[in-house]
């Protein structure tokens, strides 16, 4: 399967195309060609694809197919990063591939301790946001919340692994708070994972249902 393949079967918009042609993607990595479809279906999944193989893309380029043209009513994509530096990386890759479509892109860069004196972190409107779990909730846990996550329609938590190490209850319990903040009723999950290790399967039998499993 080529790019233009995706367009032709599954829609996927000449914008998202040429950017990725432009940045040299010739053809799909094999991350890329499985996941890319069962999100552009409004799948959700469990993708296991070691680092460096095209993952970023492979969920960037369905989400924003499905955000389409900015809509100016708060944020409806969240990609939750473990490291500052992954998501960096990240933004990196959403300048490039979403050139041309006037979304919005934003990188939470930091929590600022709030004082009673001295101002919120104002989160500046956007359609899709970058964060490190850290700084999520703690923008959440503000009272008032500094962040609204009502309005996103589809959360991606990139190398999802880390749910899996020992020790990594502050890890599950971050994504509970984030996932009780969105709308359960219009949400959709992807996680994207470096290794596929039994852990990993019996979580999402657990916590995701009519899920899709992409292992490359
Ligand atoms: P990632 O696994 O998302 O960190 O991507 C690893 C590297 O592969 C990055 O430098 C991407 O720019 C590059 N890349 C992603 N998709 C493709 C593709 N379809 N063809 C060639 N390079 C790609």
């Amino acid at each position: 399967r080529t790019f233009e393949d995706l367009k032709s079967v599954y829609g996927l918009s000449t914008v998202l195309v040429d950017n990725l042609l432009h940045s040299g993607y010739t053809s799909p990595t094999p991350i890329q060609s499985q996941a890319i479809p069962l999100m552009l279906q409004g799948r959700q999944l469990l993708a296991c694809a070691p680092t460096g193989s095209g993952k970023t893309a492979a969920f960037l380029v369905p989400v924003f197919h499905h955000l389409g043209r900015p809509k100016h009513s708060g944020i409806r994509a969240v990609i939750v990063s473990p490291t500052r530096e992954l998501a960096r990386q990240t933004l990196r890759e959403c300048q490039r591939l979403s050139e041309g479509t006037a979304l919005r892109c934003h990188l939470v860069k930091k929590a600022l301790t709030v004082t009673r004196s001295s101002k919120q972190y104002a989160v500046p409107k956007c359609d899709l946001l970058i964060t490190t779990p850290n700084r999520l909730v703690y923008l959440l846990k503000q009272d008032p919340p500094a962040i609204s996550l009502t309005s996103v329609e589809w959360l991606v938590v990139d190398e999802s692994d880390k749910l899996f190490e020992s020790g990594a209850k502050g890890f599950r319990d971050q994504l509970a708070t984030i996932y009780n903040a969105c709308n359960s009723t219009t949400l959709k999950r992807a996680m994207f994972s470096a290794t596929s290790t039994p852990d990993v399967a019996r979580w999402a039998r657990k916590n995701l249902t009519d899920l899709a499993l992409v292992t490359v």
